[in-house]
């Protein structure tokens, strides 16, 4: 284990239902990303989920043949099937054009609107601040620009009243989220045991046969690398398959999850 996995912790089980939002640059990133984690909160916790796709897909194919709306029509299929396959029913579809997102104040906005309509206790989002990934990727700028306006959607757009007063014409309240995970993150804090819900994960990501294929494929191509993606975040924690995520808590219990985080990691560097 490095210096840096020696402060990961278990995702703490939370008993009561609660709503999740989770958003996404694009079609799949969800299935590649956090699936496996959607599904166990979804059946283990008694939680209920809404995605929001954030761009239309459309720059998902370099096949000269393939017409922009036609591929925008079957990623939406695809990703309806990938949703429902772990139980998420509500997808929403903001249709920002793919491979060109900013961080715009309407993108904010527009996430806004659903945090205050749904009031999630927990979003899930790309982490802005991943640039560089594993020495060898360029992070898509789609993947900052979805980030950074979940991230100031979540705060302090929705909880602040005086932020897009239009909103408050169209009858949504303002709504404080509890925590924020961040997914495709450099600086983990916590890892997600998935062992119970890979073969779910895997089963929602092969919906997406225009992306990554299908038959052998899919179970010698994106399957066979995210399940191994998915082995070595779990060894660094003791299970046999994990996600991860950097979170951020903002809720009632922060005072006191902030103290036991401290501490341990006062233990952890007094015992080096
Ligand atoms: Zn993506």
């Amino acid at each position: 284990m490095t210096a840096n996995y020696e402060a990961l912790q278990a995702i703490p089980r939370r008993e009561e239902p609660y709503h999740i939002v989770v958003t996404a640059a694009h079609h799949d990133d969800i299935e590649f990303g956090v699936a496996g984690s959607v599904a166990r909160w979804i059946r283990e916790e008694g939680a209920t989920a809404t995605y929001v796709i954030i761009t239309d897909g459309g720059a998902g194919s370099n096949d000269p043949d393939m017409a922009r709306g036609q591929l925008v029509d079957l990623r939406y299929s695809e990703q309806m099937e990938a949703a429902a396959r772990v139980g998420v029913h509500d997808v929403r579809f903001l249709g920002y054009p793919d491979g060109c997102l900013e961080a715009s104040l309407a993108l904010r906005r527009d996430i806004t609107r659903i945090i205050r309509e749904t009031k999630p206790y927990r979003v899930v989002c790309q982490d802005p601040s991943t640039v560089f990934a594993h020495r060898a990727y360029v992070n898509h700028p789609d993947h900052r620009a979805a980030g950074e306006a979940s991230v100031y959607a979540v705060f302090p757009s929705a909880e602040t009243r005086p932020i897009f007063p239009e909103l408050l014409t169209e009858g949504f309240e303002p709504h404080k989220v509890g925590e924020l995970y961040l997914n495709l993150t450099q600086e983990p804090t916590h890892y997600h045991d998935i062992s119970s819900t890979i073969d779910l994960k895997m089963a929602a990501l092969s919906a997406h046969v225009s992306q990554i294929g299908a038959g052998d494929d899919f179970e010698n191509g994106a399957k066979k690398w995210l399940m191994q993606a998915n082995r070595d975040g779990g060894s660094l924690v003791g299970v046999e398959y994990a996600e991860h995520f950097r979170v951020l808590k903002f809720d009632e219990e922060r005072e006191s999850w902030f103290k036991e985080e401290t501490e341990r990691r006062e233990r952890e560097t007094a015992a080096k």
